[in-house]
Protein backbone atom coordinates (compact mmCIF):
# COMPACT_ATOMS: atom_id res chain seq x y z
CA UNK A 1 0.00 0.00 0.00
CA UNK A 2 1.19 3.48 -0.74
CA UNK A 3 2.99 5.56 1.69
CA UNK A 4 0.87 8.55 1.48
CA UNK A 5 -1.20 9.48 4.33
CA UNK A 6 -4.16 8.41 4.58
CA UNK A 7 -7.40 10.14 5.80
CA UNK A 8 -10.38 8.01 6.24
CA UNK A 9 -13.69 9.87 6.69
CA UNK A 10 -17.21 8.51 7.26
CA UNK A 11 -20.02 8.75 9.14
CA UNK A 12 -19.01 6.51 12.51
CA UNK A 13 -15.54 6.07 13.89
CA UNK A 14 -14.91 2.48 13.85
CA UNK A 15 -15.33 2.54 17.55
CA UNK A 16 -18.01 3.70 19.80
CA UNK A 17 -17.65 5.76 23.17
CA UNK A 18 -19.26 3.92 26.02
CA UNK A 19 -19.34 4.82 29.69
CA UNK A 20 -18.17 1.81 31.85
CA UNK A 21 -19.61 -0.31 34.81
CA UNK A 22 -17.36 2.08 37.38
CA UNK A 23 -18.36 5.35 35.36
CA UNK A 24 -15.31 5.66 33.01
CA UNK A 25 -15.03 6.27 28.98
CA UNK A 26 -14.34 3.62 26.72
CA UNK A 27 -13.82 2.61 23.07
CA UNK A 28 -15.80 -0.27 22.06
CA UNK A 29 -15.00 -1.43 18.86
CA UNK A 30 -17.65 -1.59 15.91
CA UNK A 31 -17.88 -5.01 14.37
CA UNK A 32 -18.97 -4.13 10.42
CA UNK A 33 -16.86 -5.27 7.88
CA UNK A 34 -15.95 -1.74 6.82
CA UNK A 35 -14.09 -1.43 10.60
CA UNK A 36 -11.94 -4.59 10.22
CA UNK A 37 -11.16 -4.02 6.79
CA UNK A 38 -9.80 -0.51 7.39
CA UNK A 39 -8.17 -0.86 10.70
CA UNK A 40 -5.48 -2.22 8.59
CA UNK A 41 -5.19 0.84 6.81
CA UNK A 42 -5.71 3.71 9.75
CA UNK A 43 -3.68 1.92 12.37
CA UNK A 44 -0.32 2.07 9.77
CA UNK A 45 1.77 5.15 9.82
CA UNK A 46 0.24 7.94 10.43
CA UNK A 47 -2.99 7.53 8.64
CA UNK A 48 -6.25 8.78 10.57
CA UNK A 49 -9.99 8.18 10.85
CA UNK A 50 -12.09 11.08 11.28
CA UNK A 51 -15.69 10.27 12.06
CA UNK A 52 -18.68 10.52 14.87
CA UNK A 53 -18.03 8.97 17.73
CA UNK A 54 -21.77 7.80 18.21
CA UNK A 55 -22.03 9.54 21.78
CA UNK A 56 -23.38 12.97 23.04
CA UNK A 57 -20.41 14.38 25.00
CA UNK A 58 -20.29 17.73 26.75
CA UNK A 59 -17.09 20.16 26.54
CA UNK A 60 -15.64 17.93 30.01
CA UNK A 61 -16.42 14.69 28.77
CA UNK A 62 -14.83 15.63 25.31
CA UNK A 63 -11.61 16.59 27.06
CA UNK A 64 -12.00 12.65 28.39
CA UNK A 65 -12.36 10.99 25.94
CA UNK A 66 -9.75 12.84 23.68
CA UNK A 67 -6.74 11.13 24.62
CA UNK A 68 -8.11 7.46 24.37
CA UNK A 69 -9.19 8.55 20.84
CA UNK A 70 -6.11 10.15 19.83
CA UNK A 71 -4.08 6.70 21.05
CA UNK A 72 -6.43 4.82 18.21
CA UNK A 73 -5.68 7.64 15.78
CA UNK A 74 -9.73 8.79 15.49
CA UNK A 75 -10.39 12.39 15.51
CA UNK A 76 -13.78 13.08 16.96
CA UNK A 77 -16.80 14.73 14.66
CA UNK A 78 -19.34 15.88 17.32
CA UNK A 79 -22.76 15.84 16.47
CA UNK A 80 -25.77 17.43 18.43
CA UNK A 81 -28.91 15.28 18.79
CA UNK A 82 -30.46 17.74 16.67
CA UNK A 83 -28.38 16.97 13.96
CA UNK A 84 -28.16 13.42 14.14
CA UNK A 85 -32.25 13.77 14.32
CA UNK A 86 -32.18 15.86 10.92
CA UNK A 87 -28.99 14.89 9.08
CA UNK A 88 -28.83 11.22 10.07
CA UNK A 89 -31.86 10.09 11.05
CA UNK A 90 -33.39 12.59 8.23
CA UNK A 91 -31.75 13.09 5.44
CA UNK A 92 -29.52 9.96 4.99
CA UNK A 93 -32.33 7.61 6.60
CA UNK A 94 -35.17 8.64 5.52
CA UNK A 95 -34.44 10.40 2.44
CA UNK A 96 -31.26 8.80 0.98
CA UNK A 97 -31.73 5.36 1.80
CA UNK A 98 -35.79 4.65 0.68
CA UNK A 99 -34.59 6.47 -2.51
CA UNK A 100 -31.37 4.51 -3.33
CA UNK A 101 -33.12 1.06 -1.77
CA UNK A 102 -35.69 1.56 -4.69
CA UNK A 103 -38.55 2.50 -1.69
CA UNK A 104 -39.52 5.89 -3.11
CA UNK A 105 -43.22 5.78 -1.71
CA UNK A 106 -41.16 5.82 1.98
CA UNK A 107 -39.09 8.86 0.95
CA UNK A 108 -39.24 12.02 2.44
CA UNK A 109 -38.31 15.34 0.77
CA UNK A 110 -37.52 17.42 3.78
CA UNK A 111 -35.93 21.08 3.23
CA UNK A 112 -34.68 21.68 6.98
CA UNK A 113 -33.15 17.90 7.26
CA UNK A 114 -31.56 18.65 3.21
CA UNK A 115 -30.22 22.00 5.03
CA UNK A 116 -28.81 20.04 8.04
CA UNK A 117 -27.37 17.59 5.82
CA UNK A 118 -25.53 20.09 3.95
CA UNK A 119 -24.49 21.75 7.26
CA UNK A 120 -23.09 18.79 9.00
CA UNK A 121 -21.11 17.94 5.54
CA UNK A 122 -19.47 21.37 5.97
CA UNK A 123 -18.57 20.15 9.63
CA UNK A 124 -16.98 16.90 8.58
CA UNK A 125 -15.41 18.79 5.65
CA UNK A 126 -13.85 21.42 7.91
CA UNK A 127 -12.53 18.89 10.59
CA UNK A 128 -10.70 17.33 7.39
CA UNK A 129 -9.55 20.39 6.42
CA UNK A 130 -7.70 21.34 9.63
CA UNK A 131 -5.35 18.22 8.98
CA UNK A 132 -5.32 17.76 5.29
CA UNK A 133 -2.43 18.36 3.24
CA UNK A 134 -2.65 18.89 -0.40
CA UNK A 135 -0.04 15.43 -0.83
CA UNK A 136 -2.60 13.31 1.39
CA UNK A 137 -5.21 10.90 0.17
CA UNK A 138 -8.62 11.46 1.39
CA UNK A 139 -11.18 8.17 1.33
CA UNK A 140 -14.43 9.40 2.42
CA UNK A 141 -16.91 6.95 2.58
CA UNK A 142 -21.07 6.27 1.81
CA UNK A 143 -24.79 8.24 1.31
CA UNK A 144 -24.49 10.49 4.83
CA UNK A 145 -21.12 12.13 3.42
CA UNK A 146 -22.22 13.03 -0.45
CA UNK A 147 -21.33 16.27 -0.42
CA UNK A 148 -17.78 16.45 1.07
CA UNK A 149 -15.28 15.49 -1.57
CA UNK A 150 -16.29 19.29 -3.48
CA UNK A 151 -16.28 21.21 -0.15
CA UNK A 152 -12.67 19.60 0.10
CA UNK A 153 -11.33 19.93 -3.48
CA UNK A 154 -12.89 23.74 -3.55
CA UNK A 155 -9.98 24.39 -0.71
CA UNK A 156 -7.42 21.84 -1.84
CA UNK A 157 -7.80 21.74 -5.54
CA UNK A 158 -5.17 19.34 -5.86
CA UNK A 159 -5.44 16.82 -2.99
CA UNK A 160 -6.79 13.01 -3.91
CA UNK A 161 -9.99 12.51 -3.18
CA UNK A 162 -11.81 8.87 -3.32
CA UNK A 163 -15.21 8.22 -2.56
CA UNK A 164 -16.91 4.86 -1.83
CA UNK A 165 -20.59 4.36 -1.85
CA UNK A 166 -21.56 0.94 0.37
CA UNK A 167 -25.34 1.01 -0.68
CA UNK A 168 -27.17 0.99 -4.30
CA UNK A 169 -27.17 3.75 -6.40
CA UNK A 170 -30.44 4.12 -8.26
CA UNK A 171 -32.07 3.94 -12.00
CA UNK A 172 -31.71 7.28 -12.95
CA UNK A 173 -35.71 7.34 -12.73
CA UNK A 174 -35.39 6.55 -9.05
CA UNK A 175 -32.58 9.24 -8.56
CA UNK A 176 -33.94 12.10 -10.72
CA UNK A 177 -36.98 12.35 -7.91
CA UNK A 178 -34.67 13.69 -5.41
CA UNK A 179 -35.27 17.65 -6.02
CA UNK A 180 -31.61 18.25 -4.20
CA UNK A 181 -30.00 15.67 -7.18
CA UNK A 182 -27.77 17.74 -9.03
CA UNK A 183 -26.25 19.03 -5.60
CA UNK A 184 -25.23 15.41 -4.88
CA UNK A 185 -23.67 14.35 -8.11
CA UNK A 186 -21.58 17.58 -7.83
CA UNK A 187 -20.47 16.81 -3.89
CA UNK A 188 -19.39 13.45 -5.34
CA UNK A 189 -17.87 14.68 -8.81
CA UNK A 190 -15.23 16.59 -5.99
CA UNK A 191 -13.61 12.83 -5.80
CA UNK A 192 -11.19 11.58 -8.46
CA UNK A 193 -12.46 8.40 -8.19
CA UNK A 194 -16.43 7.32 -7.34
CA UNK A 195 -16.64 3.83 -6.42
CA UNK A 196 -19.56 1.41 -6.29
CA UNK A 197 -20.30 -2.24 -5.56
CA UNK A 198 -21.73 -3.61 -8.75
CA UNK A 199 -21.63 -2.28 -12.38
CA UNK A 200 -25.00 -1.94 -12.73
CA UNK A 201 -24.90 0.75 -9.34
CA UNK A 202 -21.75 2.61 -11.58
CA UNK A 203 -23.81 2.50 -14.85
CA UNK A 204 -26.51 4.59 -12.91
CA UNK A 205 -24.17 7.22 -11.66
CA UNK A 206 -22.51 7.89 -14.61
CA UNK A 207 -25.77 7.79 -16.66
CA UNK A 208 -27.36 10.35 -13.65
CA UNK A 209 -24.23 12.62 -14.39
CA UNK A 210 -24.56 12.48 -18.35
CA UNK A 211 -28.01 13.43 -18.13
CA UNK A 212 -28.97 16.13 -15.38
CA UNK A 213 -25.24 17.66 -15.93
CA UNK A 214 -24.72 17.18 -19.04
CA UNK A 215 -21.37 16.30 -18.65
CA UNK A 216 -18.91 14.67 -20.76
CA UNK A 217 -18.85 11.44 -20.51
CA UNK A 218 -15.76 8.91 -21.72
CA UNK A 219 -16.60 5.24 -20.84
CA UNK A 220 -16.19 5.36 -17.06
CA UNK A 221 -14.56 8.42 -17.06
CA UNK A 222 -16.34 12.56 -16.45
CA UNK A 223 -14.94 15.82 -17.15
CA UNK A 224 -15.44 17.86 -14.41
CA UNK A 225 -14.34 21.26 -15.13
CA UNK A 226 -11.09 20.11 -17.04
CA UNK A 227 -10.47 17.28 -14.41
CA UNK A 228 -11.18 13.49 -14.97
CA UNK A 229 -12.98 11.95 -12.33
CA UNK A 230 -12.79 8.18 -12.52
CA UNK A 231 -16.31 5.77 -11.85
CA UNK A 232 -15.59 2.73 -10.97
CA UNK A 233 -17.50 -1.35 -9.65
CA UNK A 234 -14.96 -2.32 -6.58
CA UNK A 235 -17.18 -5.10 -4.64
CA UNK A 236 -16.57 -5.08 -1.04
CA UNK A 237 -15.13 -8.57 0.13
CA UNK A 238 -14.46 -9.89 4.08
CA UNK A 239 -11.82 -11.02 5.98
CA UNK A 240 -12.08 -14.37 4.87
CA UNK A 241 -9.16 -15.92 6.76
CA UNK A 242 -11.12 -14.42 9.98
CA UNK A 243 -14.21 -16.09 9.44
CA UNK A 244 -12.19 -19.26 9.28
CA UNK A 245 -10.46 -19.10 12.39
CA UNK A 246 -13.38 -18.06 14.46
CA UNK A 247 -14.91 -21.14 12.82
CA UNK A 248 -12.44 -23.22 14.95
CA UNK A 249 -11.92 -21.34 18.00
CA UNK A 250 -13.38 -22.92 21.23
CA UNK A 251 -15.98 -21.26 22.02
CA UNK A 252 -17.51 -21.55 18.39
CA UNK A 253 -17.10 -25.00 18.86
CA UNK A 254 -18.87 -25.37 22.03
CA UNK A 255 -21.50 -22.98 21.17
CA UNK A 256 -22.33 -25.59 18.17
CA UNK A 257 -22.51 -28.53 19.85
CA UNK A 258 -25.02 -26.76 22.33
CA UNK A 259 -26.98 -25.51 18.81
CA UNK A 260 -26.72 -29.35 17.22
CA UNK A 261 -28.12 -30.78 20.77
CA UNK A 262 -30.61 -28.61 20.27
CA UNK A 263 -31.71 -29.30 16.80
CA UNK A 264 -31.47 -33.24 16.93
CA UNK A 265 -31.65 -34.31 13.22
CA UNK A 266 -33.94 -31.24 12.19
CA UNK A 267 -32.74 -28.96 8.82
CA UNK A 268 -31.92 -25.41 10.32
CA UNK A 269 -32.57 -22.65 7.80
CA UNK A 270 -30.95 -19.31 9.33
CA UNK A 271 -31.40 -15.80 8.03
CA UNK A 272 -29.32 -12.85 9.46
CA UNK A 273 -30.17 -9.40 8.54
CA UNK A 274 -30.42 -5.44 10.44
CA UNK A 275 -34.20 -4.65 11.10
CA UNK A 276 -34.70 -3.22 7.90
CA UNK A 277 -37.09 -3.47 4.97
CA UNK A 278 -34.77 -3.70 2.61
CA UNK A 279 -33.65 -6.52 4.15
CA UNK A 280 -37.08 -8.49 2.68
CA UNK A 281 -37.99 -10.35 6.25
CA UNK A 282 -41.62 -10.35 5.39
CA UNK A 283 -41.47 -12.15 2.57
CA UNK A 284 -39.16 -14.69 3.45
CA UNK A 285 -41.65 -15.22 6.57
CA UNK A 286 -44.63 -15.70 3.71
CA UNK A 287 -42.47 -18.27 1.46
CA UNK A 288 -41.79 -20.03 4.90
CA UNK A 289 -45.16 -20.02 5.84
CA UNK A 290 -45.90 -21.21 2.19
CA UNK A 291 -44.00 -24.29 2.64
CA UNK A 292 -45.11 -25.48 5.50
CA UNK A 293 -48.59 -24.79 4.24
CA UNK A 294 -48.47 -26.70 0.37
CA UNK A 295 -45.58 -28.94 1.88
CA UNK A 296 -46.93 -30.81 5.11
CA UNK A 297 -43.98 -33.52 5.30
CA UNK A 298 -41.82 -30.44 5.59
CA UNK A 299 -43.78 -30.01 9.52
CA UNK A 300 -41.51 -31.43 12.07
CA UNK A 301 -38.56 -31.44 9.46
CA UNK A 302 -37.51 -27.57 9.34
CA UNK A 303 -36.52 -25.11 11.72
CA UNK A 304 -36.33 -21.09 10.60
CA UNK A 305 -33.31 -19.28 13.12
CA UNK A 306 -34.25 -15.93 12.29
CA UNK A 307 -31.94 -12.86 13.67
CA UNK A 308 -33.35 -9.49 13.54
CA UNK A 309 -30.56 -7.09 14.69
CA UNK A 310 -32.35 -3.95 16.23
CA UNK A 311 -32.06 -0.80 14.04
CA UNK A 312 -33.01 2.30 13.57
CA UNK A 313 -35.99 1.98 15.77
CA UNK A 314 -37.03 5.55 16.33
CA UNK A 315 -37.94 5.95 12.56
CA UNK A 316 -41.63 4.99 11.99
CA UNK A 317 -41.26 2.48 9.23
CA UNK A 318 -39.10 0.45 11.45
CA UNK A 319 -40.76 0.14 14.45
CA UNK A 320 -43.99 -0.79 12.00
CA UNK A 321 -41.92 -3.33 10.62
CA UNK A 322 -40.84 -4.62 13.81
CA UNK A 323 -44.77 -4.87 14.36
CA UNK A 324 -45.30 -6.96 11.15
CA UNK A 325 -42.30 -9.29 11.83
CA UNK A 326 -44.17 -10.22 15.44
CA UNK A 327 -47.11 -10.84 14.38
CA UNK A 328 -46.34 -13.13 11.08
CA UNK A 329 -43.60 -14.87 13.28
CA UNK A 330 -46.39 -15.67 16.01
CA UNK A 331 -48.87 -16.57 13.58
CA UNK A 332 -46.95 -19.02 11.85
CA UNK A 333 -45.59 -20.57 15.06
CA UNK A 334 -49.34 -20.63 16.76
CA UNK A 335 -50.31 -22.29 13.65
CA UNK A 336 -47.90 -25.12 12.59
CA UNK A 337 -46.05 -25.84 16.02
CA UNK A 338 -46.31 -29.28 17.48
CA UNK A 339 -44.99 -30.43 20.97
CA UNK A 340 -41.40 -30.78 20.32
CA UNK A 341 -41.13 -28.68 16.90
CA UNK A 342 -40.77 -24.90 16.87
CA UNK A 343 -41.34 -23.85 13.21
CA UNK A 344 -39.42 -20.30 14.04
CA UNK A 345 -36.79 -19.39 16.35
CA UNK A 346 -36.63 -15.43 15.90
CA UNK A 347 -34.36 -13.06 17.98
CA UNK A 348 -34.66 -9.50 17.72
CA UNK A 349 -31.07 -8.81 19.04
CA UNK A 350 -27.35 -8.66 17.79
CA UNK A 351 -25.19 -11.69 18.66
CA UNK A 352 -21.35 -11.88 19.66
CA UNK A 353 -19.18 -13.50 16.49
CA UNK A 354 -18.67 -16.96 18.77
CA UNK A 355 -22.29 -17.01 18.32
CA UNK A 356 -22.70 -16.12 14.85
CA UNK A 357 -20.34 -18.06 13.38
CA UNK A 358 -21.67 -21.47 15.54
CA UNK A 359 -24.57 -20.26 13.65
CA UNK A 360 -23.69 -20.24 9.86
CA UNK A 361 -21.47 -22.89 10.79
CA UNK A 362 -24.57 -25.17 12.07
CA UNK A 363 -27.50 -24.01 9.34
CA UNK A 364 -27.70 -26.54 6.61
CA UNK A 365 -29.49 -23.41 4.21
CA UNK A 366 -28.86 -19.39 4.59
CA UNK A 367 -31.83 -17.68 3.52
CA UNK A 368 -30.41 -13.92 2.41
CA UNK A 369 -33.11 -11.98 0.67
CA UNK A 370 -33.28 -8.37 0.69
CA UNK A 371 -35.54 -6.57 -2.06
CA UNK A 372 -32.12 -4.62 -2.37
CA UNK A 373 -28.79 -4.75 -0.79
CA UNK A 374 -25.85 -2.71 -2.10
CA UNK A 375 -23.94 -5.69 -1.37
CA UNK A 376 -24.34 -8.32 1.69
CA UNK A 377 -22.19 -9.17 3.69
CA UNK A 378 -23.90 -11.75 5.69
CA UNK A 379 -24.35 -14.09 2.61
CA UNK A 380 -20.39 -13.81 2.00
CA UNK A 381 -19.64 -14.47 5.89
CA UNK A 382 -22.21 -17.36 6.01
CA UNK A 383 -20.06 -19.08 3.00
CA UNK A 384 -16.57 -18.69 5.16
CA UNK A 385 -17.36 -20.08 7.73
CA UNK A 386 -18.08 -23.41 6.37
CA UNK A 387 -14.94 -25.41 7.24
CA UNK A 388 -17.50 -28.23 6.77
CA UNK A 389 -18.53 -26.89 2.96
CA UNK A 390 -21.75 -28.55 3.47
CA UNK A 391 -24.62 -25.93 3.12
CA UNK A 392 -26.79 -24.20 0.77
CA UNK A 393 -26.52 -20.31 0.28
CA UNK A 394 -30.57 -18.87 -1.47
CA UNK A 395 -29.48 -15.27 -2.42
CA UNK A 396 -31.76 -12.47 -3.43
CA UNK A 397 -30.52 -11.07 -7.14
CA UNK A 398 -30.92 -7.68 -5.37
CA UNK A 399 -28.25 -8.35 -3.60
CA UNK A 400 -24.75 -6.62 -4.46
CA UNK A 401 -23.70 -10.13 -3.76
CA UNK A 402 -25.36 -11.87 -6.00
CA UNK A 403 -22.97 -10.52 -8.74
CA UNK A 404 -20.00 -12.25 -7.40
CA UNK A 405 -21.69 -15.91 -6.13
CA UNK A 406 -22.81 -17.06 -8.68
CA UNK A 407 -23.02 -20.90 -6.90
CA UNK A 408 -25.77 -19.91 -4.54
CA UNK A 409 -29.60 -20.32 -5.60
CA UNK A 410 -30.15 -17.17 -7.11
CA UNK A 411 -33.83 -15.98 -6.33
CA UNK A 412 -36.13 -12.59 -6.92
CA UNK A 413 -37.49 -12.44 -3.47
CA UNK A 414 -40.98 -10.52 -4.62
CA UNK A 415 -41.78 -14.14 -6.12
CA UNK A 416 -43.12 -16.06 -3.30
CA UNK A 417 -43.13 -19.32 -5.66
CA UNK A 418 -39.35 -19.31 -6.58
CA UNK A 419 -38.59 -18.64 -3.20
CA UNK A 420 -40.85 -21.94 -2.22
CA UNK A 421 -39.15 -23.80 -5.21
CA UNK A 422 -35.44 -22.36 -3.98
CA UNK A 423 -36.39 -23.81 -0.33
CA UNK A 424 -37.51 -26.95 -1.80
CA UNK A 425 -34.12 -27.19 -3.98
CA UNK A 426 -32.02 -26.45 -1.15
CA UNK A 427 -33.64 -29.03 1.46
CA UNK A 428 -32.90 -31.88 -1.41
CA UNK A 429 -29.49 -30.94 -2.73
CA UNK A 430 -27.38 -33.50 -2.71
CA UNK A 431 -23.75 -33.12 -0.52
CA UNK A 432 -21.62 -33.33 -3.86
CA UNK A 433 -23.36 -30.45 -5.40
CA UNK A 434 -23.27 -28.57 -1.78
CA UNK A 435 -20.33 -28.74 -1.52
CA UNK A 436 -19.24 -28.18 -5.16
CA UNK A 437 -21.03 -24.91 -4.73
CA UNK A 438 -19.69 -23.65 -1.94
CA UNK A 439 -16.19 -24.67 -2.71
CA UNK A 440 -16.38 -22.65 -5.83
CA UNK A 441 -17.58 -19.60 -3.66
CA UNK A 442 -15.12 -20.02 -1.32
CA UNK A 443 -12.29 -19.13 -3.75
CA UNK A 444 -13.84 -16.20 -4.63
CA UNK A 445 -14.88 -14.90 -1.54
CA UNK A 446 -10.84 -15.99 -0.31
CA UNK A 447 -9.03 -14.46 -3.44
CA UNK A 448 -11.09 -10.82 -3.87
CA UNK A 449 -11.36 -10.35 0.44
CA UNK A 450 -11.67 -6.69 2.32
CA UNK A 451 -7.50 -6.24 1.87
CA UNK A 452 -7.96 -6.33 -1.51
CA UNK A 453 -10.74 -4.30 -2.07
CA UNK A 454 -8.94 -1.61 -0.33
CA UNK A 455 -5.70 -2.53 -2.11
CA UNK A 456 -7.24 -2.30 -5.10
CA UNK A 457 -9.55 0.88 -4.21
CA UNK A 458 -6.36 2.73 -3.44
CA UNK A 459 -4.31 2.17 -6.27
CA UNK A 460 -6.93 2.96 -8.87
CA UNK A 461 -7.13 6.33 -7.18
CA UNK A 462 -3.19 6.86 -7.08
CA UNK A 463 -3.44 5.78 -10.50
CA UNK A 464 -6.09 8.02 -11.43
CA UNK A 465 -4.97 11.38 -9.68
CA UNK A 466 -1.28 10.48 -11.54
CA UNK A 467 -3.24 10.22 -15.08
CA UNK A 468 -4.77 13.70 -14.25
CA UNK A 469 -0.98 15.20 -13.42
CA UNK A 470 0.19 14.08 -17.16
CA UNK A 471 -2.77 15.80 -18.55
CA UNK A 472 -2.39 18.81 -17.32
N1 LIG B 1 -23.69 -8.76 12.52
C1 LIG B 1 -23.24 -8.55 13.81
N2 LIG B 1 -23.96 -9.04 14.86
C2 LIG B 1 -25.11 -9.74 14.70
C3 LIG B 1 -25.55 -9.95 13.37
C4 LIG B 1 -24.81 -9.43 12.31
O1 LIG B 1 -22.20 -7.93 14.00
O2 LIG B 1 -25.73 -10.16 15.66
C5 LIG B 1 -22.88 -8.22 11.39
C6 LIG B 1 -22.63 -9.25 10.32
O3 LIG B 1 -21.59 -10.10 10.71
C7 LIG B 1 -22.31 -8.37 9.11
C8 LIG B 1 -23.06 -7.07 9.38
O4 LIG B 1 -23.56 -7.18 10.72
O5 LIG B 1 -20.93 -8.11 9.01
C9 LIG B 1 -24.20 -6.83 8.42
O6 LIG B 1 -23.69 -6.45 7.17
P1 LIG B 1 -24.54 -6.57 5.82
O7 LIG B 1 -23.70 -6.04 4.69
O8 LIG B 1 -25.03 -7.96 5.62
O9 LIG B 1 -25.82 -5.64 6.04
P2 LIG B 1 -25.97 -4.11 6.55
O10 LIG B 1 -26.44 -4.23 7.97
O11 LIG B 1 -24.65 -3.45 6.40
O12 LIG B 1 -27.05 -3.52 5.67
Amino acid sequence: LTERRIIIVSNRLPVKVVINKSGQFQLQPSEGGLATGLSSVYKRNDNLWIGWPGAFLDERQRAQVQPLLEAEKLLPVYLTEEEIAAYYEGFSNETLWPLYHYFPSYTLYKKDDWEMYCAVNRKFAEHVLRVAREEDIIWVHDYQLCLVPELIRQQLPNVTIGFFQHIPFPDFEIFRLLPWRKEILKGLLGADLIGFHTLDDTKHFIASCSRLLNLEVMMNRIVVEGREVMVDTFPMGIDFEKFQQWARKERTLQNERRLRSLVGSLKIMISVDRLDYSKGILNRLEAFEQLLDRYPHMRGKISFIQLVVPSRDQVPQYRWLKDEIDKKVSSINSRFSSFGWTPIYYFYRSFQMDMLSALYKTADIAMITPMRDGMNLVSKEYIASKIDPRGVLILSEMAGASKELLHAIIVNPNDIEAMVDALLQAIEMPEEEQVYRIRAMQEIIAKYNVYHWVNLFIETLEEVKQQQDKLT
